[in-house]
């Protein structure tokens, strides 16, 4: 019998769009304004470690293919520190799907860690948050089986992605406030979101009639956004 041959094709269509989705739930729910400029699906045999992280160019992702695509039931193997995890960690599953989807999440989770400037070590606390989240959402519902495993469970919060919106809100910057309009001497702005990265002027506003962006500080923003409100013939639709 002729063994059944993968098809890359589909198999890279089907990861893109599984990235895009993981893309947007984290633009939702995690932090806005990420984006992957290198997603690299790379089938090269002699490839056996997948990345992931942050370059001069932007987030990246690079798979090992071959390694996650075979025939037959697969057993996902996690890093051994956390493998036995029941969140995190490994699990059997009919096809190598699933866990091509969880290598996918872990790497992801290491761009965003990178991203969000979070990073404390490579599979540290917010790294963990961040896959614990993106397994709960895309993973841990399919499984179809785990290893019944023996450890007892995480010792930490499983929800540890609430501490990496701690993290962004420490700097200063309230997630409500994103889509809210401000008022600068008279020209309307909309807080469009933030940019990790900078030091200070890190929330990004649009003006509203010539869709410029410009960058301030949560500082200022919270001054404009009392300023808006005491001046109510700026706000809404009163003309
Ligand atoms: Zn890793």
């Amino acid at each position: 019998m002729a063994a059944i041959a993968i098809d890359q094709v589909q198999v890279t269509r089907d990861c893109r769009q599984f990235v895009s989705r993981v893309e947007a739930f984290i633009n939702d729910e995690l932090h806005l304004g990420f984006k992957l400029v290198e997603v690299k699906l790379d089938w090269s045999a002699r490839r056996t470690r997948s990345r992931g992280g942050e370059r001069a160019k932007g987030s990246f992702i690079s798979i090992a293919m071959n390694r996650y695509v075979q025939h037959g039931p697969y057993k996902y193997y996690e890093y051994k520190s956390f493998h036995k995890s029941h969140i995190i960690g490994g699990f059997d599953h009919v096809d190598y799907t699933l866990p091509l989807k969880s290598v996918i999440c872990h790497e992801i989770a290491h761009a965003l860690d990178a991203y969000g400037k979070t990073y404390t070590s490579p599979h540290g606390e917010s790294w963990k948050g961040i896959y614990t989240q993106l397994r709960k959402k895309f993973i841990n519902p399919h499984i179809d089986y785990d290893f019944s495993f023996d450890a007892e469970e995480p010792k930490k919060k499983e929800d540890i992605g609430s501490l990496y919106l701690a993290h962004c809100e420490s700097k200063g910057l309230r997630r409500d406030w994103i889509g809210s309009r401000i008022y600068i001497t008279n020209k309307q702005y909309t807080i469009k979101g933030w940019n990790p990265r900078a030091r200070k002027n890190f929330v990004i506003v649009e003006r509203t009639n010539d869709h410029k962006e410009f960058v301030m500080t949560p500082a200022d923003i919270k001054h404009y956004m009392e300023k808006s409100y005491e001046n109510p013939i700026h706000v809404g639709l009163a003309s």
